[in-house]
Protein backbone atom coordinates (compact mmCIF):
# COMPACT_ATOMS: atom_id res chain seq x y z
CA UNK A 1 0.00 0.00 0.00
CA UNK A 2 2.39 2.83 -1.32
CA UNK A 3 -0.67 5.39 -1.16
CA UNK A 4 -4.05 5.63 0.09
CA UNK A 5 -5.15 9.00 -1.27
CA UNK A 6 -6.59 7.91 -4.70
CA UNK A 7 -8.74 5.36 -3.82
CA UNK A 8 -10.70 7.98 -1.54
CA UNK A 9 -11.10 10.70 -4.20
CA UNK A 10 -14.98 10.94 -3.92
CA UNK A 11 -15.65 8.16 -1.07
CA UNK A 12 -17.39 10.49 0.70
CA UNK A 13 -20.11 10.87 -1.70
CA UNK A 14 -19.65 7.49 -2.81
CA UNK A 15 -20.64 6.28 0.56
CA UNK A 16 -23.48 8.70 1.13
CA UNK A 17 -25.22 7.32 -1.92
CA UNK A 18 -24.71 3.93 -1.22
CA UNK A 19 -25.96 4.83 2.51
CA UNK A 20 -29.37 6.32 1.13
CA UNK A 21 -29.94 3.33 -1.06
CA UNK A 22 -29.78 0.36 2.18
CA UNK A 23 -31.25 2.98 4.60
CA UNK A 24 -35.11 2.17 3.73
CA UNK A 25 -34.02 -1.81 3.52
CA UNK A 26 -35.97 -3.87 6.50
CA UNK A 27 -33.09 -6.14 7.44
CA UNK A 28 -33.05 -8.23 10.09
CA UNK A 29 -30.90 -11.16 11.16
CA UNK A 30 -32.29 -13.30 8.38
CA UNK A 31 -34.59 -12.75 5.26
CA UNK A 32 -34.44 -10.46 2.41
CA UNK A 33 -33.49 -7.37 3.96
CA UNK A 34 -30.14 -8.72 4.09
CA UNK A 35 -30.12 -10.02 0.56
CA UNK A 36 -30.88 -7.09 -0.85
CA UNK A 37 -28.46 -5.29 0.73
CA UNK A 38 -25.80 -7.58 0.32
CA UNK A 39 -26.64 -7.12 -3.67
CA UNK A 40 -26.04 -3.41 -3.25
CA UNK A 41 -22.76 -4.21 -1.73
CA UNK A 42 -21.87 -6.74 -4.60
CA UNK A 43 -22.49 -3.62 -7.09
CA UNK A 44 -19.36 -2.31 -5.31
CA UNK A 45 -17.56 -5.27 -4.38
CA UNK A 46 -16.80 -8.63 -5.72
CA UNK A 47 -18.98 -11.06 -2.63
CA UNK A 48 -19.57 -14.51 -2.13
CA UNK A 49 -22.88 -14.85 -0.94
CA UNK A 50 -23.66 -17.90 1.74
CA UNK A 51 -26.86 -19.09 2.38
CA UNK A 52 -27.01 -21.51 5.87
CA UNK A 53 -30.05 -23.54 6.27
CA UNK A 54 -32.55 -22.87 9.36
CA UNK A 55 -31.58 -25.10 12.28
CA UNK A 56 -28.09 -25.53 11.50
CA UNK A 57 -25.97 -26.09 14.77
CA UNK A 58 -23.53 -23.34 14.89
CA UNK A 59 -21.22 -23.56 17.91
CA UNK A 60 -23.64 -23.55 21.32
CA UNK A 61 -26.18 -21.77 18.86
CA UNK A 62 -28.63 -22.71 16.37
CA UNK A 63 -29.27 -20.84 13.23
CA UNK A 64 -33.03 -19.61 13.52
CA UNK A 65 -35.87 -19.55 11.11
CA UNK A 66 -35.66 -17.18 8.50
CA UNK A 67 -38.36 -13.59 8.96
CA UNK A 68 -39.72 -11.81 6.42
CA UNK A 69 -42.19 -9.18 6.34
CA UNK A 70 -44.60 -7.46 3.62
CA UNK A 71 -47.16 -5.34 5.64
CA UNK A 72 -47.87 -4.36 8.66
CA UNK A 73 -50.39 -1.73 10.35
CA UNK A 74 -52.76 -1.25 13.28
CA UNK A 75 -55.87 0.29 11.94
CA UNK A 76 -59.13 1.67 13.23
CA UNK A 77 -62.31 -0.32 13.16
CA UNK A 78 -63.13 2.47 9.91
CA UNK A 79 -59.92 0.90 8.04
CA UNK A 80 -57.62 4.02 8.78
CA UNK A 81 -54.25 2.83 9.67
CA UNK A 82 -52.69 4.54 12.66
CA UNK A 83 -49.38 2.95 13.39
CA UNK A 84 -47.92 1.87 9.45
CA UNK A 85 -44.76 -0.69 8.90
CA UNK A 86 -44.98 1.42 5.38
CA UNK A 87 -44.32 4.62 6.89
CA UNK A 88 -41.17 3.53 8.61
CA UNK A 89 -40.05 -0.90 9.27
CA UNK A 90 -39.25 0.54 13.14
CA UNK A 91 -43.03 0.49 13.53
CA UNK A 92 -42.71 -3.17 13.80
CA UNK A 93 -40.66 -5.45 16.83
CA UNK A 94 -38.23 -7.34 14.46
CA UNK A 95 -39.17 -11.19 14.14
CA UNK A 96 -42.62 -10.31 14.82
CA UNK A 97 -44.40 -13.87 14.35
CA UNK A 98 -47.43 -13.20 11.65
CA UNK A 99 -50.89 -11.37 13.17
CA UNK A 100 -54.28 -11.17 12.26
CA UNK A 101 -56.47 -9.93 15.25
CA UNK A 102 -59.23 -7.07 16.59
CA UNK A 103 -57.88 -6.01 19.63
CA UNK A 104 -59.36 -3.83 22.24
CA UNK A 105 -56.61 -1.23 23.06
CA UNK A 106 -56.69 -1.66 26.68
CA UNK A 107 -55.59 -5.53 25.62
CA UNK A 108 -53.09 -4.11 23.07
CA UNK A 109 -50.93 -1.70 25.20
CA UNK A 110 -48.54 -4.82 26.17
CA UNK A 111 -47.74 -5.08 22.81
CA UNK A 112 -46.53 -1.09 22.01
CA UNK A 113 -43.49 0.00 23.11
CA UNK A 114 -42.42 3.53 23.21
CA UNK A 115 -39.19 5.51 23.66
CA UNK A 116 -38.08 6.03 27.24
CA UNK A 117 -36.81 9.73 26.91
CA UNK A 118 -38.19 10.95 23.93
CA UNK A 119 -41.73 11.54 23.22
CA UNK A 120 -41.43 11.85 19.45
CA UNK A 121 -39.01 8.95 18.24
CA UNK A 122 -40.02 5.83 17.67
CA UNK A 123 -37.68 3.21 19.47
CA UNK A 124 -35.95 -0.17 17.58
CA UNK A 125 -37.28 -3.73 19.07
CA UNK A 126 -36.15 -7.40 18.80
CA UNK A 127 -37.30 -10.42 19.56
CA UNK A 128 -35.10 -12.80 17.98
CA UNK A 129 -34.75 -15.93 20.21
CA UNK A 130 -38.41 -15.20 21.65
CA UNK A 131 -41.25 -16.04 19.86
CA UNK A 132 -43.51 -12.88 19.99
CA UNK A 133 -44.54 -9.74 18.30
CA UNK A 134 -45.30 -6.34 18.89
CA UNK A 135 -45.17 -2.66 17.62
CA UNK A 136 -43.01 0.61 18.26
CA UNK A 137 -44.52 4.15 17.96
CA UNK A 138 -43.98 7.17 19.24
CA UNK A 139 -45.22 8.13 22.57
CA UNK A 140 -46.75 11.08 21.16
CA UNK A 141 -48.61 8.58 18.27
CA UNK A 142 -49.48 6.47 21.27
CA UNK A 143 -50.99 9.44 22.78
CA UNK A 144 -53.71 9.70 19.83
CA UNK A 145 -54.62 6.45 20.23
CA UNK A 146 -58.62 6.62 21.51
CA UNK A 147 -59.75 3.82 23.04
CA UNK A 148 -61.60 1.10 21.50
CA UNK A 149 -61.19 -1.95 18.99
CA UNK A 150 -58.71 -2.03 16.61
CA UNK A 151 -57.54 -3.88 13.81
CA UNK A 152 -53.75 -5.75 14.18
CA UNK A 153 -51.52 -6.90 10.98
CA UNK A 154 -48.80 -8.33 11.06
CA UNK A 155 -48.31 -9.82 7.40
CA UNK A 156 -44.70 -12.02 8.00
CA UNK A 157 -43.50 -15.42 7.67
CA UNK A 158 -41.21 -17.07 10.20
CA UNK A 159 -40.46 -20.16 8.71
CA UNK A 160 -36.85 -22.69 7.92
CA UNK A 161 -34.70 -20.51 5.28
CA UNK A 162 -31.86 -19.32 5.82
CA UNK A 163 -29.12 -17.03 7.15
CA UNK A 164 -27.38 -14.96 4.63
CA UNK A 165 -23.95 -12.98 4.83
CA UNK A 166 -21.87 -12.16 2.85
CA UNK A 167 -18.07 -12.60 2.27
CA UNK A 168 -15.46 -10.25 0.51
CA UNK A 169 -11.69 -12.66 0.01
CA UNK A 170 -8.84 -10.48 -1.40
CA UNK A 171 -5.82 -12.52 -1.90
CA UNK A 172 -2.40 -10.98 -0.76
CA UNK A 173 1.20 -11.79 -1.06
CA UNK A 174 1.04 -13.83 2.36
CA UNK A 175 -2.08 -16.54 3.23
CA UNK A 176 -2.03 -14.56 6.69
CA UNK A 177 -5.35 -12.57 6.44
CA UNK A 178 -6.83 -9.88 8.17
CA UNK A 179 -10.64 -9.75 8.85
CA UNK A 180 -12.49 -6.90 8.36
CA UNK A 181 -16.18 -7.48 9.57
CA UNK A 182 -19.58 -5.34 10.39
CA UNK A 183 -22.80 -6.25 10.74
CA UNK A 184 -26.06 -5.83 8.05
CA UNK A 185 -28.91 -7.10 10.26
CA UNK A 186 -30.40 -3.29 11.71
CA UNK A 187 -33.06 -1.54 9.40
CA UNK A 188 -33.81 1.79 8.56
CA UNK A 189 -31.26 2.69 11.37
CA UNK A 190 -28.12 4.67 9.62
CA UNK A 191 -25.12 5.47 11.91
CA UNK A 192 -26.08 1.88 13.82
CA UNK A 193 -26.02 0.47 11.32
CA UNK A 194 -25.83 1.77 7.52
CA UNK A 195 -22.41 3.83 8.20
CA UNK A 196 -20.71 0.41 8.96
CA UNK A 197 -21.66 -1.46 6.03
CA UNK A 198 -20.76 1.71 3.52
CA UNK A 199 -17.41 2.36 5.08
CA UNK A 200 -16.41 -1.34 4.62
CA UNK A 201 -18.07 -1.53 1.14
CA UNK A 202 -15.32 1.41 0.10
CA UNK A 203 -12.35 -0.16 2.45
CA UNK A 204 -12.92 -3.36 0.57
CA UNK A 205 -13.16 -1.51 -2.90
CA UNK A 206 -10.07 0.70 -1.60
CA UNK A 207 -8.15 -2.48 -0.72
CA UNK A 208 -8.67 -3.96 -4.22
CA UNK A 209 -7.05 -1.20 -5.91
CA UNK A 210 -3.58 -1.48 -3.74
CA UNK A 211 -0.85 -3.90 -3.37
CA UNK A 212 -1.20 -6.50 -0.40
CA UNK A 213 0.88 -7.64 1.70
CA UNK A 214 -1.52 -9.72 3.64
CA UNK A 215 -4.47 -11.28 2.39
CA UNK A 216 -8.32 -9.79 3.51
CA UNK A 217 -11.48 -11.33 4.60
CA UNK A 218 -14.37 -9.29 4.36
CA UNK A 219 -17.51 -10.27 6.16
CA UNK A 220 -21.26 -8.73 6.17
CA UNK A 221 -22.46 -10.44 8.62
CA UNK A 222 -25.54 -10.39 10.81
CA UNK A 223 -24.94 -9.75 14.45
CA UNK A 224 -23.94 -12.27 17.08
CA UNK A 225 -25.20 -15.41 14.85
CA UNK A 226 -23.11 -13.96 12.19
CA UNK A 227 -19.85 -14.22 13.49
CA UNK A 228 -20.90 -17.75 15.26
CA UNK A 229 -22.22 -18.84 12.34
CA UNK A 230 -18.90 -18.29 10.36
CA UNK A 231 -16.52 -19.23 13.04
CA UNK A 232 -18.17 -22.13 13.16
CA UNK A 233 -18.38 -22.66 9.24
CA UNK A 234 -14.09 -21.94 9.09
CA UNK A 235 -12.97 -23.19 12.31
CA UNK A 236 -10.19 -25.07 10.46
CA UNK A 237 -8.72 -22.14 8.54
CA UNK A 238 -8.73 -19.52 11.71
CA UNK A 239 -4.85 -20.05 12.18
CA UNK A 240 -4.37 -17.96 8.89
CA UNK A 241 -6.04 -14.69 10.49
CA UNK A 242 -3.44 -12.81 12.24
CA UNK A 243 -5.98 -10.19 13.45
CA UNK A 244 -8.84 -8.14 12.32
CA UNK A 245 -10.94 -4.97 13.04
CA UNK A 246 -14.90 -4.39 13.56
CA UNK A 247 -16.38 -1.40 11.52
CA UNK A 248 -19.46 0.08 13.21
CA UNK A 249 -21.02 3.90 13.98
CA UNK A 250 -18.38 5.57 11.92
CA UNK A 251 -20.64 8.43 10.71
CA UNK A 252 -21.81 10.22 13.46
CA UNK A 253 -20.19 13.29 14.97
CA UNK A 254 -18.20 11.50 17.85
CA UNK A 255 -14.42 10.96 18.12
CA UNK A 256 -12.95 8.46 16.46
CA UNK A 257 -12.46 5.37 18.19
CA UNK A 258 -10.45 2.04 18.67
CA UNK A 259 -11.42 -0.40 21.16
CA UNK A 260 -8.85 -2.92 21.71
CA UNK A 261 -9.33 -6.66 21.28
CA UNK A 262 -8.68 -9.32 24.14
CA UNK A 263 -4.99 -9.03 24.00
CA UNK A 264 -4.88 -5.95 24.20
CA UNK A 265 -1.32 -5.51 22.67
CA UNK A 266 -1.56 -7.59 19.58
CA UNK A 267 -0.51 -6.19 16.37
CA UNK A 268 -3.78 -4.62 15.09
CA UNK A 269 -4.24 -2.96 19.01
CA UNK A 270 -1.15 -0.87 18.23
CA UNK A 271 -1.71 -0.25 14.35
CA UNK A 272 -4.81 0.57 15.68
CA UNK A 273 -3.96 2.85 18.55
CA UNK A 274 -1.33 4.44 16.91
CA UNK A 275 -3.35 5.94 14.20
CA UNK A 276 -6.48 6.93 15.92
CA UNK A 277 -4.84 8.26 18.82
CA UNK A 278 -2.65 10.80 16.27
CA UNK A 279 -6.07 11.99 14.95
CA UNK A 280 -7.22 13.15 18.06
CA UNK A 281 -9.20 10.25 18.91
CA UNK A 282 -9.68 7.67 21.89
CA UNK A 283 -8.23 4.94 22.34
CA UNK A 284 -10.51 1.85 24.45
CA UNK A 285 -9.70 -1.40 26.59
CA UNK A 286 -11.78 -3.93 25.92
CA UNK A 287 -15.07 -4.64 27.13
CA UNK A 288 -16.96 -8.25 26.11
CA UNK A 289 -19.60 -6.08 25.18
CA UNK A 290 -20.48 -4.16 21.76
CA UNK A 291 -20.49 -6.32 18.12
CA UNK A 292 -18.99 -9.09 16.77
CA UNK A 293 -15.81 -8.56 18.30
CA UNK A 294 -17.27 -10.36 21.11
CA UNK A 295 -17.54 -13.59 19.47
CA UNK A 296 -14.08 -13.44 17.71
CA UNK A 297 -12.21 -12.69 21.12
CA UNK A 298 -14.05 -15.67 22.86
CA UNK A 299 -11.39 -17.78 24.65
CA UNK A 300 -11.42 -20.64 22.45
CA UNK A 301 -10.65 -18.46 19.62
CA UNK A 302 -9.01 -15.41 20.96
CA UNK A 303 -8.67 -13.67 17.77
CA UNK A 304 -7.68 -10.29 17.96
CA UNK A 305 -9.78 -7.94 16.79
CA UNK A 306 -10.04 -4.68 17.82
CA UNK A 307 -13.56 -2.41 16.76
CA UNK A 308 -13.05 1.02 15.07
CA UNK A 309 -16.25 2.98 15.43
CA UNK A 310 -17.24 6.58 16.42
CA UNK A 311 -19.77 6.67 18.96
CA UNK A 312 -19.75 3.22 20.93
CA UNK A 313 -23.04 1.00 21.13
CA UNK A 314 -25.70 2.62 23.10
CA UNK A 315 -23.47 5.60 23.14
CA UNK A 316 -25.46 8.38 21.39
CA UNK A 317 -28.93 9.75 22.25
CA UNK A 318 -30.62 8.73 18.62
CA UNK A 319 -29.05 5.19 19.12
CA UNK A 320 -31.45 2.23 18.28
CA UNK A 321 -34.29 4.95 17.56
CA UNK A 322 -35.91 6.53 14.15
CA UNK A 323 -33.78 9.72 15.22
CA UNK A 324 -30.92 7.59 13.88
CA UNK A 325 -31.27 8.63 10.59
CA UNK A 326 -29.23 9.93 7.26
CA UNK A 327 -29.14 13.15 8.76
CA UNK A 328 -27.04 11.94 11.60
CA UNK A 329 -24.31 10.58 9.33
CA UNK A 330 -22.18 12.91 7.14
CA UNK A 331 -19.66 12.40 4.48
CA UNK A 332 -16.76 14.13 5.88
CA UNK A 333 -17.00 11.57 8.91
CA UNK A 334 -17.61 8.42 6.98
CA UNK A 335 -14.39 9.51 4.93
CA UNK A 336 -11.88 10.03 7.97
CA UNK A 337 -13.33 6.37 9.51
CA UNK A 338 -12.32 5.30 5.84
CA UNK A 339 -9.04 6.77 6.05
CA UNK A 340 -8.48 5.51 9.40
CA UNK A 341 -9.12 2.57 8.45
CA UNK A 342 -6.49 2.36 5.66
CA UNK A 343 -4.06 3.93 7.88
CA UNK A 344 -4.17 1.04 10.08
CA UNK A 345 -3.83 -1.63 7.55
CA UNK A 346 -1.12 0.77 6.07
CA UNK A 347 0.35 0.28 9.39
CA UNK A 348 0.15 -3.86 9.32
CA UNK A 349 1.46 -4.06 6.03
CA UNK A 350 4.82 -2.10 6.20
CA UNK A 351 5.82 -2.78 10.05
CA UNK A 352 8.82 -4.48 9.39
CA UNK A 353 12.55 -4.50 11.51
CA UNK A 354 15.77 -3.25 9.40
CA UNK A 355 19.13 -3.46 10.02
CA UNK A 356 21.77 0.28 9.55
CA UNK A 357 24.24 -1.03 7.28
CA UNK A 358 26.72 1.67 8.68
CA UNK A 359 25.71 1.40 11.92
CA UNK A 360 29.00 2.72 13.76
CA UNK A 361 28.65 6.39 14.11
CA UNK A 362 25.89 8.71 11.47
CA UNK A 363 26.51 7.74 8.57
CA UNK A 364 27.10 11.45 6.18
CA UNK A 365 23.54 11.69 4.72
CA UNK A 366 24.94 14.89 2.99
CA UNK A 367 26.93 12.92 0.33
CA UNK A 368 24.00 10.78 -0.34
CA UNK A 369 21.23 13.64 -1.04
CA UNK A 370 19.58 12.84 2.15
CA UNK A 371 20.51 15.32 4.72
CA UNK A 372 17.54 18.31 4.17
CA UNK A 373 17.26 16.76 0.99
CA UNK A 374 14.01 15.08 0.93
CA UNK A 375 11.77 18.59 0.25
CA UNK A 376 8.69 18.69 1.86
CA UNK A 377 7.32 21.26 4.24
CA UNK A 378 8.16 19.79 7.10
CA UNK A 379 12.37 19.29 6.37
CA UNK A 380 12.77 19.05 10.15
CA UNK A 381 10.67 15.79 11.12
CA UNK A 382 11.97 14.33 7.67
CA UNK A 383 15.62 14.80 8.95
CA UNK A 384 14.23 13.44 12.70
CA UNK A 385 13.02 10.46 10.69
CA UNK A 386 16.04 9.45 9.25
CA UNK A 387 18.07 9.73 12.35
CA UNK A 388 15.62 7.87 14.37
CA UNK A 389 15.61 4.95 11.87
CA UNK A 390 18.87 4.67 11.68
CA UNK A 391 19.46 4.55 15.04
CA UNK A 392 16.98 1.81 16.38
CA UNK A 393 17.44 -0.69 12.99
CA UNK A 394 19.35 -3.19 14.95
CA UNK A 395 17.20 -5.74 13.70
CA UNK A 396 15.34 -6.20 16.87
CA UNK A 397 13.09 -2.30 15.98
CA UNK A 398 10.27 -2.99 13.61
CA UNK A 399 8.84 1.15 12.12
CA UNK A 400 6.08 0.73 14.35
CA UNK A 401 8.61 0.72 17.49
CA UNK A 402 10.42 3.62 15.95
CA UNK A 403 7.20 5.39 15.37
CA UNK A 404 6.13 4.78 18.70
CA UNK A 405 9.47 5.66 21.30
CA UNK A 406 9.95 9.05 18.49
CA UNK A 407 6.47 9.84 18.63
CA UNK A 408 6.45 10.60 15.25
CA UNK A 409 3.74 9.33 12.53
CA UNK A 410 4.25 6.10 10.97
CA UNK A 411 3.90 7.16 7.65
CA UNK A 412 7.05 9.77 8.34
CA UNK A 413 9.27 6.79 9.49
CA UNK A 414 7.69 4.32 6.89
CA UNK A 415 9.06 7.32 4.46
CA UNK A 416 12.47 7.51 6.02
CA UNK A 417 13.36 4.18 6.00
CA UNK A 418 11.97 3.75 1.93
CA UNK A 419 14.47 7.03 1.08
CA UNK A 420 17.48 4.90 3.83
CA UNK A 421 16.37 1.58 2.01
CA UNK A 422 17.16 3.37 -1.68
CA UNK A 423 20.48 4.38 -0.76
CA UNK A 424 21.77 1.46 0.29
CA UNK A 425 21.95 2.17 4.06
CA UNK A 426 19.29 0.13 5.32
CA UNK A 427 18.68 -3.89 4.57
CA UNK A 428 15.43 -5.25 5.58
CA UNK A 429 15.52 -8.08 8.35
CA UNK A 430 17.31 -9.00 11.49
ZN1 LIG B 1 -27.33 -1.97 17.23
Amino acid sequence: MTSTAAPLTGAGERMLALASRLFPLCRSITGDGVRETLREVAGRIPLEIHEVPSGTQVLDWTVPDEWNIRDAYIATADGRRVVDFGESNLHVVSYSEPVRAEMALADLRPYLHVHAERPDWIPYRTSYYTRSWGFCLSRNQLETLEDGTYVVVIDSTLAPGSLTYGECFLPGQSEAEILLTTHVCHPSLANDNVSGIVVLTELGAALSELPRRYSYRLLFIPGTIGSVTWLARNESGLSRVIGGVVIACAGDSAPLTYKRSRRGDAAVDRAGAHVVERSGGRILDFVPWGWDERQFNSPGFDIPVGCLTRSLEGEFPEYHSSADDLDLIGAERLETALQAALEILDVLEHDRAYRNLSPKGEPQLGKRGLYRGLGGPDPGTEQLALLWVLNQSDGAHTLLDIAERSGLAFSDVRRAAAALLEAGLLAEGP
